[in-house]
């Protein structure tokens, strides 16, 4: 039976070390750091992770802002509040909420936050940092995995990694930082051939498909480490990971579950980043 792995109790942790980092700069500079977070329309979803985010910065001693804008706002407009965000002394991290209405081009918005306050790690300039291995921002929920792995002291070094998906927000940062770690890493997809073969060779395997009931025991090698980045809804419309959990949890050595593991993690790593914009703001 597979060990647990806790995500609330390790960001409970990683967070009171974070509130501490802030209230110190605090004290010795004056920085509050400020996260802003912009959403545009009414995915009910997005407002859950928007108040989730914002709460957890209160929580941690931040300054958060959370600007919301009606579903038909133009592009144009949501770029004219970004720059004025990017003017703002007190917003060290500027945050627009995925995915946007069709009529805006996120890469676009992406390409609007200065790097420097994009706390997210989307902008090609800090993904080209997160692909070399020298972090100004770490990509949040892959960080949040690697955080869950070294707290529960598992090593990644010399193991066979397998991540389901190649998204720019997941699966690629994930199979880098993986692969910084020197796991050996193979990146599955849709296109992918004989998916349960590759995944049973893993000794840590990270399912970022979004897809409730994907990943089955059947996939899975004895012993292996799983980490469940999906967050879907199942028939019931109750939030659930990827992967089947109590039969996977029998062959499994450890395993993260939906929710309680990979998206309190995820939140955690937002805080250390806005928290990163604010030293550098303070140069520290
Ligand atoms: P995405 O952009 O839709 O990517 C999904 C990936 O899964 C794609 O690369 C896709 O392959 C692959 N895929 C789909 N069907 C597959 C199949 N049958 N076999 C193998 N691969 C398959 O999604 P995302 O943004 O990466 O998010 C993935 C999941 O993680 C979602 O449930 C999302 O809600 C969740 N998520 C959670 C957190 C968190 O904090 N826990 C954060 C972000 C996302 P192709 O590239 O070939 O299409």
């Amino acid at each position: 039976m597979a060990i647990i792995i806790d995500g609330k109790k390790i960001a409970a942790q990683t967070r009171a070390k974070i509130a501490e980092r802030a209230c110190l700069l605090t004290e010795k500079t004056g920085v509050v750091p400020g996260l802003a977070v912009v959403i545009v329309g009414e995915d009910p979803a997005s407002k859950v992770y928007v108040r989730n985010k914002k709460k957890a910065c209160e929580e941690a001693g931040f300054y958060s802002v959370v600007v919301e804008l009606p579903e038909q706002t133009p592009q144009d407009v949501l770029l004219a509040e970004i720059e004025k965000l990017k003017a703002d002394p007190a917003i060290h991290g500027i945050l627009v909420q995925l995915p946007l209405p069709r009529h805006i081009d996120p890469d676009a918005v992406i390409a609007a936050i200065p790097p420097e306050k994009d706390v997210d790690a989307f902008h090609p300039e800090n993904v080209g940092h997160i692909m070399i291995g020298d972090y100004r921002f770490l990509p949040c929920t892959p960080a949040g995995v690697m955080k869950m792995l070294e707290a529960e002291e598992i090593p990644v070094e010399g193991k066979e990694c397998v991540v389901i998906g190649r998204s720019n927000i997941v699966g690629k940062p994930m199979a880098m930082l993986l692969l910084h770690a020197n796991g050996t890493v193979t990146v599955c997809h849709s296109k992918t051939k004989n998916l349960a073969e590759i995944t049973r060779r893993a000794d840590i395997l990270v399912s970022s498909v979004g897809k409730a009931g994907f990943l089955t025991a059947d996939m899975v090698k004895e012993g292996a480490v799983v980490i469940d980045v999906g967050m879907n809804r199942n028939a019931e419309g109750k939030l659930c990971g990827d992967v089947d959990f109590d039969a996977v949890s029998e062959v499994a050595s450890a395993i993260t579950p939906v929710p309680g593991g990979v998206g309190v993690m995820t939140i955690t790593m937002l805080l250390e980043n806005t928290l990163r914009a604010a030293e550098a703001a303070a140069g520290r």
